[in-house]
């Protein structure tokens, strides 16, 4: 058990409420969830499927219905034709991560992930057995690499490519000339791919764009996508991953052997979610780039911080060098000083030295309310 890492992002939550409950005044901007509520066509689908009957145990690789809805919606929006018999629904996206390691990573086997990166993947490679290779992903990089970093560390024991696109922690995206490179290197070295898109609904100005658009990629590759994020779903459990049709029989199985099926009602919700309107999501994303606007003025006009503009999700990723203290040091005094959770860079890797992640999934006021906070206290360090 000792090979299995986790995710800080929940203890930094478990001490802020904590102090909240000895009477703290706390502004929470570690936990990478949606402020919003799940929007109202979503939850009446899902309450009336419940009172349709749809509460009973169900395939392991998902509903029908729903892995129609999420092939039919992935293809349309991707401009790649796949079947249902590509998908697998699983509580989460979560689990689509552990079960694609687990069944194609053997023990010795490399697999390249991003540093900093969210922090599952390496967990789950060392976990299985395998051997996690990071790659670090550099702010004067515009937090992504170069694909002569990423060649440089295939070797023939290189089983897999994790990579995250719009990113956590760093808000970086991959453009269509990197994700070319990054298929053409799969192919030549007969990699598997794993590409994590929880996050391609939520850009600002360029289109999320998937490795599985490039010819021969969709028989290699794992997409891990859900609703979590996007609809604003993170406690329903629900989310799903496109693959190659022979690899879901045997992610289906670790299905059976784990969680027998995700909840049957909450994959009918899901159907609504894809099909029907869009304009909550929309919504969302508009008052995310607000407050990423905000956010990035307010740590850029603060002495010893200096912040990049993310392109996507609702994270920024500041270098904090210059205020002179470690990353975790900062988190620390900043939650137990100033009451402002946020999380150290090294979270998500060694790479993350220098960097702190401010989850921006909060009220403008309190992201005002945060910024001063965390000006006060620098101006004491
Ligand atoms: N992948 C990334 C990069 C994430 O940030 C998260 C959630 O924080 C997930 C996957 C997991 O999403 P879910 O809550 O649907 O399991």
């Amino acid at each position: 058990m000792k090979g299995l890492g986790t995710e800080t992002a929940f203890e930094v939550l478990a001490r802020a409420k904590q102090l909240e409950a000895q009477g703290r005044e706390i502004v929470h901007l570690e936990i990478g969830e949606p402020d919003f509520d799940t929007p109202q066509n979503i939850v009446e689908a899902g309450a009336k499927a419940l009172r349709g009957g749809w509460t009973h145990y169900g395939p392991s690789a998902g509903q029908a219905p729903a892995r129609e809805a999420i092939a039919a919606f992935f293809s349309r929006d991707r401009g790649v034709q796949v079947g249902p018999e590509h998908v697998v629904v699983t509580p989460g996206a979560k689990p689509i991560l552990f079960f694609a390691v687990l069944a194609v990573v053997d023990p010795g086997d490399e697999v390249i992930y991003p540093d900093p990166g969210f922090p599952i993947y390496e967990s789950v490679i060392s976990f299985f057995g395998g051997k996690p290779v990071p790659l670090p992903l550099r702010e004067d990089h515009a937090f992504t690499f170069d694909l002569a970093d990423l060649e440089a560390r295939i070797t023939p024991r290189t089983r897999m490519i994790i990579f995250n696109s719009p990113h956590n922690p760093c808000g970086s995206m991959l453009g269509k000339d990197t994700l070319r490179g990054i298929a053409e290197l799969a192919e030549r070295h007969d990699l598997w791919v794993l590409a994590d898109e929880i996050y391609s609904k939520i850009t600002y100005e360029e289109k999320h764009e998937s490795i599985t658009q490039f010819p021969g990629l969709l028989d290699r590759t794992i997409v891990v996508d859900g609703y979590s994020k996007t609809y604003a779903m993170t406690g329903w459990r629900l989310g799903y991953g496109i693959m190659p049709a022979d690899l879901v029989p045997h992610v289906a199985r670790l299905m059976t052997n784990s969680n027998s099926c995700t909840a049957s009602f909450t994959q009918i919700a899901g159907i609504e979610a894809l099909n029907g309107p869009q304009d909550d999501v929309a919504a969302m994303v508009a008052e995310f780039r607000r407050r990423r606007d905000r956010i990035v003025d307010g740590l850029n006009a603060i002495d010893g911080i200096s912040c990049v503009k993310p392109k996507g999700a609702f994270y920024v990723f500041p270098n904090i060098r210059g205020t002179g203290l470690k990353s975790a040091q900062l988190q620390t005094r900043l939650l137990e000083e100033a009451g402002v959770a946020a999380l150290a860079g090294t979270s998500f890797g060694p790479q993350g030295e220098g960097y702190l992640r401010f989850s921006y999934a909060n009220s403008l006021e309190n992201i005002e309310r945060a910024l001063e906070k965390i000006e006060g206290l620098l101006a004491k360090v």
